[in-house]
């Protein structure tokens, strides 16, 4: 910071003090925001590329601040994760999700291949009684685990250790399925493609944010597809914002996909529409 010049640093100092003074009382709210019922669920819609219906729906936290409005999970999670919060609100949102599920099935025609997908993180994985947890969770609302994907982001496979790898087994046992998440942005081995009792691929937005205007990127993500699909997996594509994009990765033999182009994440009251009226989108 010293070549910044003193000035430059000096006119940050508060700002700085203010920021970690923030993060401070946040953390601390943070431990008691479920139990104040201040957390929220949305869901975004993953579709099949080629015929458009809804196939599942992603799980996203948000946090309805008393004070401060709506809190995105980028500001809250990587706090939560800091501060051992994460452990209470991943618990509860694993629990409302499949409750709503149960929630849909009562209103929309039933389908067997709808499926719910939850992000954990890497704390919750290494956490010796997450199965008990999702097998508890599965039994009290009714849903069957093939209905459920865990969503497990690629740094927490980082090093990944006999406890996660131990939940891994389990989860997959019980009929769970496993994705890896923003695959491409960690910078573990690719080898654990193989090794893991994975399911699916969710392929980071950032790899395909430019398969339009960059020829070089589109032959790298169609490498990374087959890859994926070497390694006996399925892929899923995310952060998709155009025609374009779902049409190069249509193109290239993609199946799944989720982004703004085709829907940003909408409520529960939406999805239950959606699904009464042919989930097409
Ligand atoms: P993620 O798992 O990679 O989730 C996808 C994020 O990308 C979501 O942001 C979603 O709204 C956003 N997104 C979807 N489509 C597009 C698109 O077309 N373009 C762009 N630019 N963005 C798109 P969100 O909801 O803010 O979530 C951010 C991150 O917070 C998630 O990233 C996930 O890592 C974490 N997160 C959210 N909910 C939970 C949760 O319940 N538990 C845990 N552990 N983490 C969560
Ligand atoms: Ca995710
Ligand atoms: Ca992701
Ligand atoms: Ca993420």
């Amino acid at each position: 910071a010293k070549e910044e010049g003193p000035g430059l640093v000096r006119s940050f100092e508060p700002v700085m003090l203010y920021a970690r003074q923030l993060r401070r009382e946040m953390a601390s709210e943070l431990r008691s925001a479920v139990e104040r019922d201040e957390l929220r669920l949305v869901y975004q819609p993953v579709v099949d590329l080629v015929t458009g219906h809804m196939q599942g729906v992603e799980v996203l936290v948000r946090w309805q601040h008393p004070a401060q409005g709506l809190v995105m999970p980028d500001m809250f999670i990587p706090l939560a994760e800091e501060s051992g919060a994460i452990l209470q609100i991943g618990r509860w949102v694993l629990r409302k999700a499949l409750e709503q599920l149960a929630e849909w099935r009562r209103h929309a025609e039933h389908r067997e291949d709808f499926h719910v997908r939850v992000n954990v993180s890497a704390a919750e994985l290494q956490a010796m009684d997450l199965v008990d947890y999702v097998r508890s969770v599965l039994r009290d609302t009714g849903a069957s685990p093939q209905e459920l994907v865990l969503e497990i982001t690629e740094s927490a496979f980082v090093g990944s250790g006999d406890v996660e790898t131990y939940s891994m087994r389990s989860l997959k046992a019980l009929g769970v399925r496993l994705e890896i998440d923003d695959f491409g942005t960690g910078y573990s081995s690719i080898s654990y493609l193989r090794r893991l009792p994975v399911h699916t691929v969710k392929v980071d937005r950032t790899l395909i944010a430019d398969i339009c205007g960059d020829e070089g990127q589109l032959k790298f993500v169609d490498a990374v597809h087959q890859l994926i699909r070497a390694a006996g997996m399925e892929a899923v594509f995310e952060g998709i914002e155009t025609q374009q994009q779902a049409g190069k990765l249509r193109e290239m033999g993609c199946c799944s996909g989720q982004g703004y182009y085709f829907s940003r994440p909408i409520n529960e009251k939406q999805v239950g529409t959606l699904l009464a009226s042919g989930s097409r989108l």
